[in-house]
């Protein structure tokens, strides 16, 4: 159960303190109490955890300082979806809306590896009037003898560059906690000119640790992709563990799962699910179209099918959609075959545009269809 105090309320305040020795007398019942920053207040909420079956909401809500109450099912508390649950499916970063109405586009390096590929990239972004990118520093590879990303050698220029070109957020793959802290260094020491969304990649979605180290912190939103070869149910849990620890901007990634059955595409599309994830929970999605499709294979028409796949997701309801581009695919030095090029990008994104607005009138379409059957 969530009690949701009065915008005034907080740890501080006397009504905070009555609440709590009403709470202390309930048995079982242990309390967890999270800060929620929001876009306009910091609400407090309290959760009760335990035998809160036995509590009835009208008791709760009439205690001091409440000012509504959630009734959560066991799963995913924090981040879920429950019944009469009005809390927020959005949240802003460096000036920028993500939510379960918003579409942001972050097109970008799979893995940096020179300035120059970062400035031509960030120019292109600029140029299409693009605020959000990916850049791969810290690289999770199969082989150890693999390119591993340049790591926090190559953050100063990156985020140089991404203020230069008015770039506002940056997806960055990290694997391990102290990756938190060289990002944090080093945006410190080159003027916060942009912002880092951190990205939990498939291969750590249930890195317990690192997922509580990354919820233990609230300045950067977090990416987490699905686990490849999990459940659904699983890889929500693992959100549900960063917002249990504190952070609750949390997008949530589809890339594709691991199974032969989507052969010959590197993984199975897995965009179906947009939709489960938003009606599970208030989660924004995201999709990877590079790393499911991951190549640069064409339908007989001639469109990419890195760009059917992405039209799927959009038009769908996708939130957000991380794609692999290059200035020079044969000279990256990970993932070459499945980026796009620069000159594609304008046509990529009137694309997603044409998927967009199809979006749109799919579900203005419905509530008219809706509006007829009530
Ligand atoms: C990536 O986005 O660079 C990446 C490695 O993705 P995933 O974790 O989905 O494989
Ligand atoms: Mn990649």
């Amino acid at each position: 159960m969530i009690l949701i105090l009065k915008p005034h309320i907080n740890s501080k305040t006397k009504e905070f303190h009555q609440l709590e020795s009403h709470l202390a007398r309930l048995e079982n019942i242990e309390l967890r109490v999270h800060q929620v920053q929001g876009v306009e207040q910091t609400l407090t909420e309290v959760y009760l955890i335990g035998n809160t079956a036995a509590l009835s909401v009208e008791d709760m809500r009439s205690l001091p300082g409440v000012d509504h109450v959630v009734r959560v099912s066991e799963e995913y508390r924090i981040l879920g979806r429950h019944k009469d649950d009005n809390r927020s499916a959005y949240f802003d970063y460096q000036g920028v809306r993500f939510g379960q109405d918003t579409l942001n586009v972050f097109a970008g390096l799979c893995a940096v590896d020179s300035p120059e590929s970062v400035e031509a990239m960030m120019k292109a972004l600029c140029d299409n009037g693009q605020v959000c990118t990916r850049m791969g520093a810290y690289k999770p590879r199969t082989s150890p003898y693999s390119f591993q990303g340049h790591g926090k050698n190559c953050l100063p220029y990156v985020f140089e560059l991404a203020g230069k070109y008015g770039i506002k957020v940056i997806a960055m793959e990290i694997t391990h906690e102290s990756h938190i802290d060289e990002i944090r260094e080093a945006l410190d020491k080159t003027g916060k000119q942009t912002g880092v969304m951190l990205q939990i990649g498939t291969r750590n979605t249930q890195n317990f640790e690192l997922l509580k180290s990354v919820g233990r912190q609230q300045e950067f939103p977090v990416l987490l992709k699905r686990g490849f070869g999990i459940t659904l149910d699983e890889s929500l849990n693992a959100a549900e563990y960063l917002a249990s620890e504190g952070n609750q901007k949390v997008i949530f990634g589809l890339r594709g799962m691991k199974t032969n059955g989507g052969d010959p595409h590197r993984n199975f599309v897995d965009f179906a699910h947009v939709s489960v994830v938003k009606r599970l929970t208030r989660m924004p999605v995201c999709i990877d179209p590079s790393h499911s499709v991951g190549s640069r294979s064409r339908g007989p028409e001639g469109i990419l099918d890195i760009m059917h796949a992405t039209a799927q997701g959009v038009i769908a309801g996708a939130n957000m959609i991380l794609v692999d581009f290059h200035p020079e695919p044969t000279k990256a030095l990970v993932d070459g075959p499945q980026a796009l090029l620069l000159d594609e990008l304008p046509q990529f994104l009137e694309d997603v545009q044409i998927a967009r607005d199809a979006y749109q009138q799919r579900l203005s379409r419905f509530q008219i269809y809706s509006g007829k059957n009530n």
